[in-house]
């Protein structure tokens, strides 16, 4: 892990980085079963108001089903982020400053949790990470990142909205297996 832990409270985490942090209740730091050597990193786009209330990512309707393709594909080394740290007010997308100014809390959190594998939810974290706006024609693709492959998933949102592409949840644990043995 790098020098500096990693927090999940705002009293830990007093940023103004960008105008965010006037409407906040708590920064969103992360959830999951283990922060270092990460399998799999789940990226999302940005708090929400439950997530705001509680400071953890994706505990109201999305992260239920989040949670539901989490057990599905047998998932015990996870972890949870998003994009921006801070709830844009009435739930709307982060703009590009305000994804600017968070990049390098989530730089940091991805080099300190050093995932074997990024699962992008949706079309926020796709663009910012592999610049892939298209999410639909990209899911369960595989694709080469600087911060290393990176699978597209759709939002939860979005399944929750009554879509129903095909998602390859349980390959999931196949696709880790086959990158942990590419990187021995
Ligand atoms: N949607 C997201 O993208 N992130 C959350 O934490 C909650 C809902």
């Amino acid at each position: 892990m790098g020098q500096t832990k990693l927090v999940e409270n705002e009293e830990d985490l007093p940023y103004k980085c960008c105008p965010l942090w006037q409407t906040r209740n708590k920064v969103v730091w992360y959830r999951g079963t283990t922060i270092e050597n990460v399998d799999v990193l789940f990226v999302g786009e940005a708090p929400g108001r439950e997530e705001d209330l509680a400071g953890k990512p994706f505990v109201g309707r999305s992260g239920r089903k989040l949670d539901e393709w989490i057990e599905e594909a047998g998932l015990t080394n996870y972890a949870i982020v998003n994009i921006v740290k801070c709830r844009p007010p009435n739930n709307r997308k982060p703009d590009s400053s305000e994804i600017r100014s968070c990049l390098p809390h989530l730089i940091k959190q991805i080099h300190d949790m050093n995932p074997k594998m990024i699962v992008v939810l949706g079309a926020v974290p796709s663009s910012v990470l592999i610049n892939k706006k298209e999410v639909v024609a990209n899911i369960g693709k595989i694709f080469r990142s600087k911060y290393g492959p990176v699978i597209v998933f759709p939002h939860p949102s979005f399944v929750i909205r009554g879509a129903n592409p095909y998602i390859p949840i349980r390959e999931l644990k196949e696709m880790l297996e086959k990158i942990k043995q590419g990187r021995k």
